[in-house]
């Protein structure tokens, strides 16, 4: 007989894991199926983000900020450390630890709600039924849900002529491995993986490390201005991003990746020891429905969804990096926890307009809601307000005064349209923007708040103030004002 559950959940990375524990919660008997294996060949939940994503890069980010600190920084403050030496081998194991204990983490969290982990490959069937090779079995059973979500996730895009090879060409899960520093880094894409592990490697002592980018604008989808400052930060660094520059060909020879790209009509050459192929990712979604499933994709393979989550089959849900919408973790997790919720019955909707984003470089990288770029272009009247961290005096303390926070707020109604930040820890001051825009906050509501002195948060205040015209620790810009676009203040 069939094995029937109230909700069959496809894919345990954080939108999947977390859609199966809310529904458990709620009271319904889940399954979850994912077929992620770890390098020993043992099931790991978690995906992509605990297993080769968002987790193990951080670690390598914390770790090697901290190396960097002490080899370059301490000495300004006045601490002495000699004999600084890296030690590759235990910062890896580190953050293999790291990611060992948070997979095995949603384990226990799974046996403690009751989710059934079913570990293997699942495919959707027609009717609500679902076919599973579990590890180690050539046959396949089938399931059946009253409801069902995939959660299938994504891979690294590939591109044609630049084929992974070894640990020489890599995409981003072998640049979290590399057993020594690249000294000639390479890297394809220079977007937030791009960025965030060539500050890895570039902080734990890669000579060079160039940014081969095709676009011809940096970061377009952040605000410029923000965007610019971190191109100069960047830069600074020692990243060498190279925009408009489209690899054509890359041939690995004894002498590492030898690669030919273009800028304009230029040709250029360049030789890399290493060479990551960061360009994106595309959706795992080639095999999630058997053909008489009739599931909707559309023309990126994205699983096709409405602003609940539902896909063109009822009862029939899709989450996560597989759908339309920024791939993010905590997008996908909040859109499992919406999915659950509509599931028992509860009418919540996602706000998608207050989901935050963050590049966790240094300077950090954070902004949530519009740009200026975006307000503009549909002629909305805003104000807004720039506070620099230089005049920040806790950022002095800390010795870290690059960036600002930048406040934009609606000319007529005041209400918070986005916040936009680039420097020290903002990956944590940006969730101050994303609770005052969630509960509808307006720039003077921010500037009514008491911030505790002396803070970081301190300059989100000040932006909201410089957004009013009241900015206390800086001096009055001078203002331009321009009906339907800005009103700098
Ligand atoms: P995934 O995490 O990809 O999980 C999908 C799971 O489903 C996988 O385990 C997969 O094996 C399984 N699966 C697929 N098909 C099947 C099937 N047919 N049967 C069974 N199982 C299946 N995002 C952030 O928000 N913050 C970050 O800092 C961040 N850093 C990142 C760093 C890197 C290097 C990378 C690569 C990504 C990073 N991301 C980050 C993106 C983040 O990892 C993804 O947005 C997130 O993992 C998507 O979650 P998901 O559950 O949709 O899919
Ligand atoms: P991305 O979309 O952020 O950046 C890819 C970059 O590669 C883009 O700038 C693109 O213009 C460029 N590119 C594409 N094709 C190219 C080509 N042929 N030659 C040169 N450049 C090319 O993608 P990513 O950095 O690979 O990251 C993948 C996904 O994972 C993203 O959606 C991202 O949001 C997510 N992620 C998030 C975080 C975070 O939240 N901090 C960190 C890492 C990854």
């Amino acid at each position: 007989m069939t094995e029937h559950f109230d909700v069959v959940v496809i894919g345990a990375g954080p939108a999947g894991y977390v859609a199966a524990i809310r529904c458990a919660q709620l009271g319904m008997k889940t399954a979850c199926i994912d077929q992620w294996l770890d390098a020993d060949g043992k099931p790991a939940l978690g995906g992509t983000c605990l297993n080769v994503g968002c987790i193990p890069s951080k670690s390598l980010l914390e770790s090697s900020e901290r190396f960097m600190q002490v080899r370059d920084e301490l000495q300004d403050h006045g601490i002495k450390v000699a004999g600084v030496e890296l030690d590759l081998a235990t910062m890896l194991k580190r953050k293999d630890k790291v990611v060992r204990d948070l997979t095995g983490g949603i384990e226990q969290l799974f046996r403690a709600n009751g989710v059934i982990a079913i570990h293997g490959r699942g495919q959707l069937q027609a009717g609500k039924q679902v076919a599973v090779t579990e590890q180690g079995k050539s046959e396949s059973r089938v399931i059946s849900g009253e409801h069902i979500i995939l959660a299938p996730g994504s891979s690294p895009a590939q591109l044609d002529h630049v084929a992974l090879q070894g640990d020489v060409v890599v995409d981003s899960t072998g640049a979290l491995e590399f057993r020594d520093v690249p000294q000639q880094l390479g890297i394809i894409g220079a977007g937030a993986i791009g960025l965030e592990l060539g500050s890895v490697w570039r902080r734990l002592g890669a000579q060079s490390v160039t940014l081969l980018e095709a676009q011809d604008s940096f970061l377009p989808m952040v605000d410029q201005q923000v965007a610019k400052q971190a191109l100069r930060s960047f830069t600074a660094q020692g990243l060498d991003i190279r925009l408009d520059s489209r690899v054509t060909d890359c041939e690995v020879t004894d002498k590492g990746a030898e690669v030919q790209y273009q800028i304009g009509d230029e040709n250029h050459y360049a030789r890399f020891d290493r060479l990551i192929v960061a360009v994106g990712r595309r959706p795992n979604t080639a095999d999630i429905a058997a053909d008489e499933a009739t599931l909707l994709l559309d023309e990126w393979g994205l699983i096709h969804v409405d602003d609940h989550c539902k896909t063109n089959l009822p009862g029939v849900y899709a989450i996560g990096d597989a759908v339309r919408g920024p791939m993010l973790a905590h997008k996908g997790s909040e859109e499992g926890v919406m999915v659950a919720e509509r599931i028992a019955g509860h009418p919540v909707a996602m706000n998608y307009d207050t989901v935050p984003s963050v590049i966790y470089t240094r300077p950090e990288v954070a902004w949530v809601g519009q740009s200026e770029e975006a307000l503009k272009s549909v002629g909305t009247a805003y104000n807004s307000g720039v506070f620099p961290f230089t005049a920040s005096g806790r950022a002095r303390a800390l010795g870290d005064t690059d960036g600002f926070i930048k406040v934009l707020a609606d000319a007529q109604t005041d209400r918070l349209l986005g916040v936009h930040m680039v420097g020290p820890h903002c990956s944590e001051l940006i969730s101050e923007a994303v609770i005052a825009m969630q509960l509808g906050g307006s720039a003077e509501d921010v500037c009514m708040t008491v911030f505790a002195h002396p803070t970081l948060s301190e300059s989100f205040h000040e932006a909201a103030l410089a957004a009013h015209d009241r900015a206390v620790h800086i001096a009055p810009r001078r203002k331009r004002s321009q009906k339907g676009t800005r009103k700098t203040r």
